[in-house]
């Protein structure tokens, strides 16, 4: 997943952007800086709505509701519109949901980064460019048998509404993805975001509908609470509309879905692990672990989250790294970000189980990691390393920062076994960088990961570099893997006996 955009083109997004916003120049800074002197409310995509109502909430209007329930119900009214609408309206969204966030990618990546306030402007703007490659309507193709006693259809049909949960990390690109995806299966769907970037994912939900509603006439067929709570989560799930659920985040929202009793696929946390062993090219693995662990400040759930490297090569692998632009920490500039980026309990320091990561340095840039540490950093760098042990916190949180730990191990075994217990046996996302088909075979088996990459980015894993396809939910505690319109439907079986065979 590279990220050609280049400079001068970022500062005119941002140029523009804030000029419509009328905010001043600190607001799409991902440093810590005082909070934007105009909330994102007063741009133009956020302007009142004209229901009048006095709250400044839509009032349902285009797909934004003020209660689960109320969206819930709007959204089956789109469901049958669809369903009388047949295929070509599904191609018709699908193809609106593609353009406009390839069309809006630079001002909808700015007014996303302003909103949650982590990650990076470039990798924000990309990750909507690249929506077109989420599969849609083609992947909806019958199975069929043929033989001596007639022919059988096996058609992937819609469950009706779904019911979403979408991450802070990336709100607008999960909700786009999930809308192809459910919608390219006949469904409709009601989101409820993260409240930390929940306005700029209604106002995409908005946007969405206008469009949809002008070139089909189908009304809230994509939906969202306007501000979604705990207890709106729990509404959605309860509604008798909603038939299954589509959840992307971390632990807590997994077991909580889990819980409501309807079927979850669940797109859950991860803490992938990288091996280096002495087969590998260091300049390749060097610079695939920047790309992948830097990607939107490593707020990625498939991103290089720690690396082991085998003991004779480690420092051959933290030259590549230097050679590649990443700056190594030294011990002390290591204990100093660790102080920062996590919370010990009194009395415990470093190594302390169960650290709590401190969520104002998560998703933030270098420079501000590189100033917790005590140093200084060139401009454009877009990654900090520093040796730690396998007991280190950086290695067993996902601390979603643009800093990645590189553990020497004895042997690849050794290192097997470290990245296993990394993982956590979420069974996301692991990586090697090798040239030895037994360590590739061996780290593969052990690790059950959902996604093994070898000897590139994680982005590889999306089809970014690698083959395969795009989507921003991957389904791992409830083993769909990459979610795509097959994700979202029912198999029915449809039998017609001793007939219909033409041959
Ligand atoms: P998060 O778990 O804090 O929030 C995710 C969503 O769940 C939000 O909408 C939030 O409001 C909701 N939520 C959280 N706890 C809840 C609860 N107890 N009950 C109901 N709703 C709840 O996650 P985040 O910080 O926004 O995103 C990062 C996490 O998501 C990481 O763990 C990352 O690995 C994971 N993630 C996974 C995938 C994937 O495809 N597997 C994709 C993106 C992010």
């Amino acid at each position: 997943m590279s990220s050609q955009i280049n400079e001068a083109v970022i500062r005119d997004v941002i140029t523009e952007v804030l000029g419509r916003l009328g905010s001043n120049g600190s607001a799409v800074n991902p440093a810590p800086a005082p909070a934007p002197s105009a909330p994102a409310s007063t741009s133009s995509s956020y302007a009142p709505p004209s229901c009048g109502c006095k709250s400044g909430r839509s009032g349902g209007k285009h797909g934004v509701f003020a209660t689960a329930n109320e969206a819930c119900d709007a959204a089956q009214q789109g469901f049958l519109q669809l369903q009388k609408k047949g295929i070509e309206a599904r191609r018709k969204v699908e193809e609106i949901i593609k353009t406009m966030c390839a069309e809006r990618a630079q001002e909808w990546g700015c007014i996303e980064l302003e909103e949650s306030k982590i990650g990076r402007l470039d990798h924000k703007i990309e990750k909507l460019q690249i929506i077109g490659l989420v599969p849609g309507v083609d992947w909806i193709r019958p199975d069929a048998r043929s033989g001596d006693h007639g022919i059988t259809l096996e058609e992937y049909t819609p469950f009706g509404v779904i019911g979403a949960i979408t991450p802070s990390t990336h709100s607008i690109p999960t909700l786009a993805g999930n809308i192809v995806n459910i919608v390219a299966a006949g469904n409709s769907v009601v989101f409820n975001a993260h409240p930390s970037a929940a306005r700029c994912a209604a106002m995409a939900v908005r946007e969405f509908n206008k469009a949809i509603e002008r070139e089909t006439g189908i009304q809230n067929l994509v939906c969202i609470i306007e501000e979604p709570t705990l207890d709106s989560f729990k509404e959605l799930c309860a509604h008798e509309a909603v038939r299954l659920l589509c959840v992307t985040g971390g632990p807590g929202v997994v077991k909580a879905a889990m819980q409501t009793g309807k079927r979850a696929i669940c797109a859950g946390p991860g803490n992938p692990p990288v091996l280096v062993d002495d087969t590998a090219c260091m300049k390749r693995a060097a610079e695939s672990i920047i790309q992948g662990a830097s990607y939107d400040n490593n707020l990625l759930c498939i991103g290089e989250k720690e690396v082991f490297a085998l003991e004779h090569i480690a420092d051959d692998l933290m030259q590549a790294m230097q050679t590649a632009g990443a700056v190594r920490l030294n011990a002390s500039q290591l204990d100093q970000l660790t102080q920062a980026a996590f919370t010990f309990k009194e009395g415990q320091g470093a190594g302390c189980p169960h650290p709590v990561v401190n969520r104002d340095l998560i998703g933030k840039d270098v420079s501000v990691l590189a100033q917790a540490a005590g140093i200084q950093v060139p401009d454009g760098t877009d990654l900090l390393f520093a040796e730690t042990d396998e007991n280190h916190p950086f290695v067993d949180e996902e601390q979603m920062m643009p800093f990645i730990p590189i553990v020497r191990v004895g042997s690849v075994d050794e290192g097997i076994r470290a990245a296993l217990k990394a993982e956590h046996n979420y069974r996301h996302t692991s990586i090697i960088h090798s040239h030895n088909v037994n360590h590739m075979t061996a780290m593969a088996r052990a690790l059950d990961t959902t996604l093994f990459i070898k000897n590139g980015p994680c982005g590889a894993g999306l089809g970014l570099g690698g083959e395969g396809y795009l989507s921003f939910s991957i389904a791992t505690p409830t083993g769909e893997g990459v979610t795509n319109p097959r994700t979202f439907t029912r198999v029915r079986r449809c039998v017609m006996v001793d007939n219909l065979r033409i041959y």
